[in-house]
């Protein structure tokens, strides 16, 4: 599989070649990369993508879970372009960013306001730094496996990487060790930064009564519960708190919400939030010239208008719930050593041979390029994330493809 697909991506393979010469390894996107090199996508429309030698593929990756609209939306383009004839770069607030807040600050009962960034690193960044700030203690409480930025990242053995604060890392769905670690260092704790579910983990669903917990620990000890829910805000209208039940004093969003474009924004507690209001005496600074640029404020206000409805996102949900069903009952089906795990339409393909990590890792390499060569495109470490362009059609398709696929 791995000499067909050198064999099959020539145009992909001398495009690494001459991006090696000015990014390092080709790449300014580290999950990007994959053995034995990243396919070059050229372009896209709807649900699918074409890469620099000609081939097309379903896109079942949707932006590792920022393209939930597919590409080229006419929409958007729209939305887009009016606010480009508008002017950008205006060099003061303008009616459009407060269009987008009054949405975000509607669908989560937790934000009474927001402040908007570039990613959801930097929303991350700044809702930890806050929670620091408000409470005037240090310590942030994370999860082994959880992801909240490139700064942000505990995963592969839970080494962070230039983490600018200190943290203690918990593991995921432990109630016994997160009330451990508050009866130890509650008085320092700020905050307890999650996700409901972990995304680049691996898609591993937040047990509720963990979820549960975190929040009578914080409420208890005086932290902030801060809820990353980058990805899985795309739970329901209202967010995975809103499914839960669950309402923290933070939370932080981005990828679809800017319609696309580059995007991240932290909300709360009126009383946490308005620290940031610059008419305060000694109140937090957080400035950046793109935080209200408005063609991400347009194209965000369209989106949730037009496509992140409540209707649409629990069809979202429901379409993926049923795609993870198949999918776990054609492999039990066959007798194939993989599980899928998830939530709504973000899921994840685990190896499971029992055998060895080597022998996983060759499984679901076998699996990715075999879907790959079939015109199926996910992420080779077994992400998928549909988008609303996906449709039956392609559903199908996909599962007849893996039940030939896999029966080789
Ligand atoms: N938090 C979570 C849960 C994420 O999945 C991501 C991105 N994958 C981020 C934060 C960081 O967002 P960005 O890439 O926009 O900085």
């Amino acid at each position: 599989a791995l000499n067909a697909y050198v064999a099959r991506n020539p145009g992909s393979a001398a495009a690494l070649d001459r991006a090696r010469r000015v990014l390092p390894g080709g790449n300014t996107r580290t999950s990007l990369w994959s053995e034995p090199f990243p396919l070059c996508i050229e372009g896209g429309e709807g649900c699918r993508i074409r890469d620099v030698d000609g081939h097309v593929y379903v896109d079942l990756l949707g932006e590792f879970t920022a393209g939930i609209f597919g590409h080229s939306s006419p929409v958007l383009a729209k939305a887009l372009a009016d606010a480009h004839a508008r002017g950008i770069n205006l060099s003061s607030h303008t009616p459009y960013e407060v269009e987008l807040a009054e949405r975000l600050c509607a669908r989560f009962p937790s934000m009474d306001r927001v402040r908007f960034a570039n990613s959801g690193t930097e929303a991350n960044l700044m809702a930890v730094t806050a929670a620091r700030l408000v409470t005037g203690r240090g310590t942030v409480v994370v999860f082994k496996g959880g992801y909240h930025g490139g700064f942000l990242t505990f995963g592969g053995g839970g080494s962070p990487v230039n983490v600018p604060f200190d943290y203690a890392c918990l593991p995921y769905n432990d109630i016994d060790a997160a009330t451990a670690e508050f009866a130890a260092h509650g008085d320092k704790i700020a905050c307890v930064l999650v996700e409901p579910m972990l995304g680049a983990g691996g898609c591993i669903p937040g047990a509720p009564d963990f979820l549960q917990a975190l929040r009578k620990l914080a409420s208890e000890h005086g932290a902030f519960l801060i809820f990353d829910e980058v990805q899985t805000a795309r739970m329901s209208e209202g967010g995975a708190q809103a499914r839960l039940g669950i309402t923290p004093d933070m939370t932080t969003v981005g990828k679809f919400f800017g319609g696309g474009l580059a995007f991240g924004a932290f909300g709360g507690r009126a009383d946490i939030m308005d620290h940031f209001d610059p008419s305060r005496a000694g109140s937090l600074p957080h400035a950046g010239t793109f935080n209200n640029n408005s063609l991400t404020m347009a194209a965000g206000v369209t989106a949730i208008d037009t496509y992140l409805t409540a209707v649409s996102l629990d069809a979202l949900y429901a379409r993926g719930e049923t795609l993870r069903a198949s999918l776990t009952a054609l492999f039990a089906e066959r007798g194939l050593p993989f599980r899928v795990s998830g939530m709504g339409a973000i899921m994840n393909i685990h190896p499971d041979s029992g055998v060895s990590a080597e022998m996983d890792r060759k499984l679901l390499a076998l699996l990715h390029l075999t879907m790959q060569e079939r015109g199926y495109y996910f992420a080779a470490r077994g992400l998928m994330a549909l988008s609303f362009a996906i449709g039956d059609d392609e559903i199908a398709g996909f599962l007849a493809a893996l039940g030939e696929g896999i029966g080789l």
